[in-house]
């Protein structure tokens, strides 16, 4: 799509691609390695991707989950999210899966996780 910066990413920025999608690495990282998978076709909402592009994206965040803990054995875990639409945070209307390094002591209590998009009730 013509004024959509996924689909108009330069091609250097591309760390990995298969068939239906491809990687890139966030240009504004929450932590080091934060990349992003996404579907090549430009589709907006993570819920109107096909089941193929879905399997792809799939087997894409498996490929890059290893790669990053081969490249960097301080990674303990990973946050995998979606925002899918403006009321959920989405910024740029292409689909993109975040995936998110973490490391032990990255911040001083990270029980909760994905739950703190809603500050207040991160903890539980
Ligand atoms: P979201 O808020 O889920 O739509 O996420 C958009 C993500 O895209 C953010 O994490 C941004 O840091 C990232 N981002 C914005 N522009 C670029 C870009 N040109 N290249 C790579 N990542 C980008
Ligand atoms: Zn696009």
């Amino acid at each position: 799509m013509k004024d959509c910066i996924f689909c108009n990413i330069d091609s250097t920025r591309i760390i990995a691609e298969n068939e239906l999608c491809f990687a890139i690495r966030d240009a504004f990282p929450v932590t080091d390695r934060h990349t992003l998978v996404l579907p090549k076709r430009h589709v907006s909402d993570y819920f109107d991707l096909h089941q193929p592009e879905r399997n792809a994206i799939e087997a894409m965040l498996h490929d890059q989950r290893e790669k990053i803990l081969k490249e960097d054995p301080t990674v303990t875990g990973f946050n995998v999210g979606i925002n899918a639409g403006a009321s959920a945070g989405q910024t740029v209307f292409h689909v993109h899966v975040h995936l998110i390094p973490r490391r032990d002591g990255d911040v001083v209590d990270p029980r909760g996780g994905v739950r703190g998009v809603i500050p207040s009730k991160q903890r539980y």
